[in-house]
């Protein structure tokens, strides 16, 4: 079933099964909400058990045929995607704002990033290498070659509902692999739109086969028991990574996790107050801060911590909020229970004497909307500090020397990416190299790149995605030992 949900778009709404349009195998639906309004916009089906298994035996029948497609025809049917993807993007980004909520601007540039990751990998398809080397004995050649690693089950969230599909497509079918897509059911008709694309650009059928589904648990289940699939790659929550790195230790699945964030963003004394500031509400707003590397606790140092605060607040505070499709700077949060636990933390460090520089306010209006906030004077040991807020509200905590700053940075189980503002590189290279994190902001609110290995240390996850590194995710070295 095609929806005209948005003027000059074509949007499915059934699963993408073997080359073909199908409702699920019980012709449940669930409907999808438009954050703005909190009102249905589309009913999409609702992926059973056996629909994923159907999945799982299309990407099969298709597996040898997409391996032994030349890597320049694979590479070129991705930038068709790419281009496919910029032609579209004022129609994909309205998609965007509808279901997910947020802003038009951040809608666009997800879009774009999104395309990015096809155009980066269809590059990148043509320059899987392997390695030659004598052994030490002398005796024979090591040969390492790579090859696909198999079918390869995409999980992703509904936070940047394009650009963790293409992060995952885009690496998998530029190594040769075919797969399965679960999208968030907050957001799946972008990954619907996305395959309708790949389609269009010529990947075969049953190369790519996506989900949706509600009964999450129960599809990752029987998916990742399926003997065939061979890798796992999840974007979301470190809870429900857990459970899946259990699930697919059966099967002893290779897994590339995604998982949350916390990230601290410090501000020493000799920083330049603009840049930081701007890199902070970079950091902190992109998409009203529903990302994972959304910086959750600002520490600054005592002599610039008022200065900061106060010009972050003016900042924050001039934002206008409101639904996407007016063009609001930032738009609601994803659903109800999004909106209640940021105010409920919000509240909470309010108890323990923190002060509100600006917001601390839910919005106008049948939408789950927030009011950008700042707080300042927040309690070291706050939920706040160690909970991912995931919306629109930076904490402000003091600090007084580099050490106390990198121990308070640190103090998470969490570790995907910190940012660090200074005026002297040396000192911002040395904190970088202290900070448990996989990726580091000098003196920059954004890391995220398809050319860069975008990726997390301790429980923010496992593996890389983007860059080189990403490619390597979906494919398995095999060392033969040659004598000639
Ligand atoms: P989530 O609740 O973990 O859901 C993510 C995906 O997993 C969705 O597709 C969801 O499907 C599915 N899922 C939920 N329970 C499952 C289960 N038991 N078995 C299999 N799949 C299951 O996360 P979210 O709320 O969508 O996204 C926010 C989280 O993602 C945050 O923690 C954020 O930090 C993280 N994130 C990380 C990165 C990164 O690159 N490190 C990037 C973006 C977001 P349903 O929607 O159908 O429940």
């Amino acid at each position: 079933m095609i929806e005209d949900l948005v003027t000059g778009l074509s949007v499915p709404t059934d699963l993408w099964i073997g080359g073909q349009w199908r409702p699920a195998a019980d012709g449940g639906r669930f409907d999808v909400l438009d954050p703005a309004t909190a009102r249905p916009i589309a009913s999409v089906a609702n992926g059973t058990v056996e629909d994923a298994l159907a999945c799982v035996d299309a990407a099969d029948a298709a597996a040898a045929g997409w391996a032994a497609t030349p890597p320049r025809q694979r590479g070129e049917i991705l930038r068709r995607a790419f281009e496919l993807m910029i032609e579209r993007e004022d129609e994909i980004a309205e998609l965007m704002v509808r279901e997910n909520g947020k802003a038009r601007a951040d809608a666009l540039g997800e879009l774009r990033y999104a395309a990015e990751f096809f155009r980066w990998f269809s590059e990148e398809a043509v320059r899987i290498t392997g390695e030659v080397r004598t052994a030490p004995a002398g005796t024979n050649q090591i040969m390492v070659i790579r090859q696909p690693i198999g079918i390869s089950f995409l999980i992703t969230p509904w936070n940047f509902p394009a650009a963790m599909a293409t992060r995952k497509m885009g690496p998998a079918l530029a190594a040769g692999c075919t797969v399965l897509l679960k999208p968030a059911s907050e957001t799946p008709l972008t990954a619907l739109v996305i395959a309708d694309i790949l389609r269009e650009a010529g990947v075969p059928d049953g190369v790519v086969n996506v989900l949706p589904s509600r009964r999450s648990g129960a599809v990752a289940d029987a998916v990742l028991s399926d003997p065939r699939v061979r890798k796992l790659s999840f974007t979301g929550s470190t809870e429900v990574g857990r459970t899946l790195l259990r699930t697919a230790s059966e099967q002893v699945i290779s897994c590339s996790m995604e998982l949350g964030g916390n990230a601290p963003l410090l501000v020493l004394e000799d920083a330049d107050l603009d840049v930081a500031v701007e890199g902070a509400l970079l950091a902190k707003m992109r998409n009203a801060g529903e990302a994972c590397t959304a910086a959750n606790r600002m520490y600054v140092h005592r002599s610039v911590a008022d200065e900061f605060t106060r010009r972050l607040g003016e900042r924050m505070g001039a934002l206008s909020v409101g639904p996407g499709v007016d063009d609001a700077a930032v738009g609601p949060l994803v659903n109800q229970s999004s909106l209640d636990k940021v105010d409920e933390l919000v509240q909470d460090a309010i108890s323990e004497g923190a002060t509100v520089v600006v917001g601390a306010a839910r919005g106008e209006g049948d939408g789950y909307f927030y009011t950008p906030t700042v707080l300042s004077g927040v309690s070291p040991t706050s939920r706040i500090l160690d909970e991912e807020i995931f919306g629109p509200v930076a904490p402000v905590v003091v600090f007084d020397t580099d050490e106390e700053a990198v121990r308070l940075a640190n103090r998470t189980e969490y570790g995907l990416v910190a940012y660090v503002f200074t005026g002297d590189l040396a000192r911002g290279l040395r904190i970088s190299e202290a900070l448990e994190a996989g990726m580091v902001g000098l003196n920059r609110g954004v890391v995220s790149d398809p050319a860069a290995p975008f990726g997390g240390v301790k429980q923010s996850g496992i593996g890389r995605e983007g860059g080189h590194e990403g490619l390597l995710e979906y494919t398995e070295s095999k060392y033969i030992a040659v004598q000639w």
